[in-house]
């Protein structure tokens, strides 16, 4: 089968950019967040069980899922949030077990997840791989993409920490540096995972 490789971090520590980095590589990518916008697409049963949960006010008048209230809801309230997840978790950890097994043998899989160790996931995979930026990198970075500063330090304060997301780490890249530093880690990790994958 596939080398199975989980990609984590904090929120605007560089995920997506050592994902594209790696699929350039010729990685097979599997992207989470996007898994989660499909399972909440139009039409599906999740969306309906969404709205019997949250009702109207996180819908917009045209039907569509209003992505910001129901972030809102569930981000002020642990119960709300647990119901949710109770929703779309399960479909999006189907999707990706669909995805992930798409991949060729000895093709390097890679599941880009933010919330790896939030939902436990470190035991699933061959090689657990954490991106460190720190708060300050981050924060500016997630600034030049519109994010306030205030919403960072929150998003921030509810995701594991740089501590816990090591702990289950069999590689950290170090991201606090510029797109070629981490181009350089990124091309010695895949050196490694080629080892792994096609010993
Ligand atoms: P999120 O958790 O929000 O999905 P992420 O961890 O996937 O974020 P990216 O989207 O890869 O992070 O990076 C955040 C922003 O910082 C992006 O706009 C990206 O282009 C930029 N960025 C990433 N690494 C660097 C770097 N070393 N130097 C400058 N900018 C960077």
């Amino acid at each position: 089968r596939a080398l199975l490789v989980g990609l984590t971090g904090g929120i605007g520590s560089g995920k997506s950019t050592v994902a594209r980095m790696l699929a350039d590589k010729g990685a097979f990518v599997v992207d989470a967040d996007a898994l989660a916008r499909q399972v909440l697409a139009p039409g599906s049963l999740a969306l309906a069980e969404v709205r019997e949960q949250f009702g109207d006010q996180v819908f917009y008048p045209d039907g569509s899922l209003n992505r910001g209230a129901l972030g809102r809801v569930v981000f002020a309230d642990e119960s709300a949030r647990a119901r949710l997840e109770a929703i779309t978790l399960p479909r999006i950890s189907a999707a990706a077990q669909q995805r992930l097994a798409q991949a060729r043998v000895g093709q390097v899989a890679v599941y880009d997840v933010p919330l790896l160790v939030e939902q436990r996931l470190a035991e699933q995979f061959d090689v657990v791989v954490v991106v460190e930026a720190s708060a300050a990198n981050r924060l500016a970075r997630l600034d030049a993409r519109g994010l306030s500063r205030e919403e960072a330090l929150a998003r921030m304060a509810n995701q594991a920490s740089d501590a816990q997301r090591r702990a289950v780490a069999d590689v950290v890249l170090d991201n606090s540096g510029t797109l070629a530093a981490l181009q350089e880690q990124v091309d010695r990790l895949w050196e490694r995972l080629q080892g792994i994958s096609k010993p």
